[in-house]
């Protein structure tokens, strides 16, 4: 997809550093993160949010949550994480290219 910045990266156009990556699916860190580990989990597929989700996407969603929970794992933040998929400009979605956000690492209880 033309002008979309997580396709850029996908493909690689854009140089970003990956915390995670096979053939669907990226992982790197937020640029700006809300949270002490906020991480992004995106298909390197163009789709553009939850609405233009598909049957043909269950597995990609399930691989998805897979991933968000061995990355909380791996970062230390099993202990309590939010995952997010922000959906449309009134839920907050400013890149509409699919994306979990995965934020934990709080000192306090959230
Ligand atoms: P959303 O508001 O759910 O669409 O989230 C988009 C997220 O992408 C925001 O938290 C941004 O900080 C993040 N973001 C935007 N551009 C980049 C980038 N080049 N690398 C990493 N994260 C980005
Ligand atoms: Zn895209």
């Amino acid at each position: 997809m033309e002008n979309c910045i997580f396709c850029d990266i996908a493909s690689k156009i854009l140089p970003k550093e990956f915390l995670y990556e096979d053939n669907e699916l990226m992982a790197f860190t937020d640029i700006k993160p809300l949270a002490p580990v906020h991480i992004l989990i995106v298909p390197k597929e163009h789709i553009a949010s939850i609405n233009s989700l598909k049957e043909s996407h269950k597995n990609l969603i399930g691989n998805m949550f897979l991933l968000a929970k061995e990355m909380a794992k791996d970062y230390e933040i099993s202990e309590g994480y939010k995952i997010t998929f922000n959906t449309g400009r009134k839920g907050g979605q400013l890149i509409d290219h699919l994306h979990l956000h995965l934020m934990g690492g709080w000192k306090e209880d959230q």
